[in-house]
């Protein structure tokens, strides 16, 4: 390796732990604020963490290390593919940031602040003109951003679909969400026209304890290492690291639903798992984390509806759920309580949909947003749009905008292109089961009591190679060939028709 060479990398290297620690610190005080800080706490940290921020992107956007990572892409062929791989990861990123003038940048990001303030108030009066003048903003910022991107492989909404799930265009996705529309929206119908039951015990009271003993049962159950691990309270549950010693959940206790905070425990523990299964040579790199969207959720739920709705699963662990849930589930069966935490329904909000309800909540953001950034569709005809399509696929009414185009967070965030990848996750957990069961028992294996198996073979095929590949490559690998939407069809149809007897 020429001196030169080896300089520039030591150069990098220095800069990078800077910019790490910077990352980390970062990172601990935004969990500090939505944790255990009080209130008042923010009116320094506020400017502190602006300083911080201001730090990483001016270290970030400094001639020295553009120049140090351009001249490390050059000699690319002789670094180790690892390295390589992230090096080609800044040298993309930095291309892409040069393509987008900065002072439209800067205005987009006033546009984002006040977008965010202005939607949670829309929501809360559920009235969507307050939020309809900042989307048409952020959805023409979107439009002339997708033309400074564009290359020729990736054109229109592709360019916004790419940046969540590299590698994933319209062509996919028309695929996925087409054999979603064939295959499974008549399938929900006859599924939603199946007279429910009624579960007197899910409106009963949960002690807070002891739905966190639950979510802690969990945790070893997954064989969340709680070493390099923990467990805290939030608004809403999300998983957060730094590095795999360093990876937390956070969970939400409502009293009077026990299901919310079981499965969302499940859930980001999915999430944990992934984070702390990487390998240890990545911790100090940019390589570390989980490689994509669609694949990290593709592991949440997989833990939550593959693993976590399975028969074979509370059959060992139900007793001990009926156990410290004593005076609410003493009297109810493993098949009341299976059927339950299966029920399927027609409804309006994504995030507190069935497993087999919710492609269908992501298929009609899809469809939306695509129709937005081509231009077919305007802001002031979104909600519009919106309720008929509640209606086509649900055959319900949105009853208000609250309940409908309002729900979600993303659009105001600026997030446009991000909802696929929910879907596509669900889509891959499927197929990723199927592969398993080739290999091994997967559901004899969970009579160990834990997911040990499981979870190695996840690590093996997914988890340790952190964000060093391409998440296509990563997948195809596992998956030991393309992705396919058919094994999510049959996981669901062979699934639900069995609960419902259809
Ligand atoms: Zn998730």
């Amino acid at each position: 390796m020429e001196n030169n060479l080896k300089d520039y990398i030591s150069q990098y290297y220095k800069i990078r732990k800077k910019m790490k620690t910077l990352y980390y610190v970062m990172n601990v005080v935004y969990f500090d604020a939505a944790t255990v800080a009080p209130p008042k706490s923010y009116i320094e940290r506020g400017e502190y963490m602006g300083i911080l921020s201001e730090d990483v992107y001016k270290l970030k956007t400094s001639d020295e290390f553009v120049n140090i990572v351009e001249k490390l892409y050059e000699s690319k062929n002789q670094l180790d593919l690892d390295f390589a791989h992230e090096i080609t990861l800044l040298k993309e990123e930095i291309e892409q940031a040069k393509k987008i003038p900065m002072d439209e940048m800067i205005e987009f990001e006033k546009t984002l602040n006040e977008a965010q303030v202005k939607w949670e108030e829309a929501k809360h009066k559920s009235d969507f003109s307050i939020f309809q003048p900042f989307l048409e903003k952020i959805v023409e910022y979107k439009r002339k951003e997708v033309k400074y991107l564009e290359t020729e492989e990736f054109k229109g909404y592709d360019v916004l679909l790419n940046m969540f799930e590299r590698g994933y265009t319209q062509i996919e996705y028309d695929e996925f969400f087409n054999v979603i529309k064939e295959e499974l929206v008549p399938f929900v119908k006859q599924v939603c026209a199946v007279k429910k039951q009624n579960f007197p015990f899910s409106k009963m009271m949960y002690e807070k304890t002891k739905q966190e003993e639950v979510a802690k049962y969990m945790g070893d159950v997954l064989c969340f290492d709680f070493s390099k691990g923990s467990m805290a309270e939030t608004e809403h549950p999300f998983t957060w690291n730094t590095n795999n010693h360093n990876v937390r959940i956070t969970n939400h206790f409502h009293e009077n639903d026990f299901a919310s905070s079981l499965f969302s425990a499940i859930h980001e523990f999915g999430h944990a798992l992934y984070e702390q299964n990487v390998d240890d040579k990545f911790n100090d790199t940019f390589i570390g984390g989980g490689v994509s969207m669609a694949m990290h959720e593709s592991q949440s739920r997989f833990y939550e509806n593959v693993i976590g709705r399975n028969y074979a699963f509370w059959k060992i662990h139900y007793p001990k759920i009926q156990e410290i849930y004593q005076e609410q589930l003493k009297n109810v069966s493993l098949d009341d309580f299976y059927q339950y935490i299966n029920n399927v329904e027609a409804s309006f909000i994504r995030t507190e949909a069935d497993e087999l309800t919710y492609p269908l909540h992501v298929m009609l953001r899809y469809e939306l947003e695509k129709e937005l950034i081509s231009g077919t569709l305007e802001v002031k005809d979104l909600e519009k749009a919106w309720n008929n399509k509640i209606k086509e696929y649900f055959g319900l009414e949105v009853p208000c905008s609250a309940m409908g185009v309002l729900q979600d967070s993303h659009w105001s965030g600026g997030s446009i292109g991000y909802f696929p990848t929910y879907a596509l996750g669900s889509a891959i957990s499927a197929q990723l089961y199927y592969n398993m069961q080739e290999e091994f028992d997967v559901i004899q294996s969970l009579k160990e009591g834990n997911t040990k198996d499981i979870n190695n073979w996840l690590k093996e095929k997914i988890h340790k190679f952190g964000s060093s590949k391409y998440p296509k490559e990563i997948l195809e690998k596992a998956l030991n060939g393309k992705f396919d939407a058919k094994y999510y069809i049959q996981y669901l149809k062979e699934k639900y028709s069995k609960i419902y007897s259809i």
